[in-house]
């Protein structure tokens, strides 16, 4: 009989999983508050690119795991970035 299995589907619970898809499903630490940095110097392109989609978009929040305090203040050196050239604005389309 087929019904038995219809009941049996264990899907997951919602709890532990998240809500996004399984991209970089890794343990989220913000990376500003494991480097104890409070301020986020628009020179450091090395760190804020890994901020930056290959487009040249600023990754959400809940992609890089960064703190909220920390995101903002990591948009504004991005945004302080891209007025100095620093980096891009958006990259081709
Ligand atoms: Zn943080």
């Amino acid at each position: 009989m087929e019904r038995e299995r219809t009941e049996r589907q264990d899907r997951p619970e919602r709890s532990e999983r998240p809500a996004y898809g399984n991209k970089k499903a890794r343990k989220k630490v913000c990376v500003f508050c494991a480097d104890k940095t409070d301020y986020i110097d628009y020179k450091e392109l090395s760190k804020l690119r890994r901020f930056l989609s290959e487009r040249g978009k600023i990754v959400p929040r809940r992609v890089t795991g960064t703190c909220a305090k920390h995101q903002r203040a990591m948009t504004v050196a991005i945004k302080r970035a891209r007025h100095l050239a620093l980096m891009p604005y958006a990259n081709e389309n």
